[in-house]
């Protein structure tokens, strides 16, 4: 067995028999891994307030060549975020965001870009509007992925985006198309229908670095209409449900 020490923030975590935890964690160095964490149950003093979702962690890992399961032998809390622990809209936002990874990522595919938008994420939640910093996670993730959604224009017939016509967002074209090009598509799957303030708010947002983010200023209405895109986006791309989304709708 080799020894690694890494970052890591806790996605997921459940009981293992009558004293173990296992633990999924996103870490700098090795992605998305799943780890056993052995007498954690009983343990009061190795792991006691660590191993808990949110988690901002430096931990000392085991790898094992005979399984993909790793040992956590040791945990420092660098932050614990407490406030998304403690307000539900804060929890129920962290939470999502967590599920977006895990949905998102391969195991052991690290990516540091996205470690570092998730922990700058988690610390924005404890103190700034939640549902935003959300939906600008989820755009700057989509981003990192390589979904660049488009939205300037027409994405059929390359009409600027302007008040003129009406536009949806149309995940096949992951952009927005306008009602004249929408209503020629075949088989036309679900489009989401947005007032051209949140198509502008989302474009000026996919320009910015995440510290300018705080800058941005949502309306009630650019709430509702981004928190239906992306849920609706999601279910397109991943060809599954993440119900937290549907929890965020009813905040
Ligand atoms: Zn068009």
């Amino acid at each position: 067995m080799a020894s690694h020490e890494t970052e890591a923030v806790v996605l997921k975590i459940f009981d293992h028999g009558e004293s173990d935890k296992i633990i999924t964690f996103f870490t700098s160095d090795f992605g998305k891994i799943t780890a056993i964490a052995k007498g954690a149950k009983r343990s009061k003093k190795r792991f006691v307030g660590k191993l808990e979702l949110f988690n901002h962690l430096q931990i000392l890992i085991a790898d094992n060549k005979f399984s993909s399961l790793f040992r956590v032998d040791e945990a420092e809390l660098l932050n614990p975020f407490p406030p998304l622990r403690m307000d539900y809209e804060r929890f129920v936002c962290s939470t999502l965001a967590s599920e977006l990874i895990l949905n998102w990522t391969a195991d052991h595919d690290q990516d540091e870009n996205l470690f570092h938008l998730l922990t700058w994420t988690y610390g924005q939640l404890t103190k700034n509007a939640p549902k935003p910093t959300l939906l600008l996670f989820q755009l700057h993730l989509l981003t990192l992925l390589g979904f660049h959604l488009h939205l300037s224009s027409c994405s059929q017939c390359g009409a600027e985006v302007s008040i003129s016509r009406n536009f949806s967002f149309f995940s096949p074209k992951n952009g927005v198309v306008c009602s004249t090009c929408f209503s020629l598509q075949e088989g036309q799957s679900a489009n989401i229908p947005l007032s051209l303030g949140t198509i502008r708010l989302l474009e000026k947002a996919r320009q910015l670095t995440i510290d300018k983010w705080p800058r941005l200023h949502f309306s009630k209405q650019s709430l509702k209409e981004s928190i239906a895109l992306f849920q609706s986006h999601n279910a397109f791309l991943l060809q599954r449900d993440i119900l937290s989304w549907r929890e965020l709708h009813s905040l």
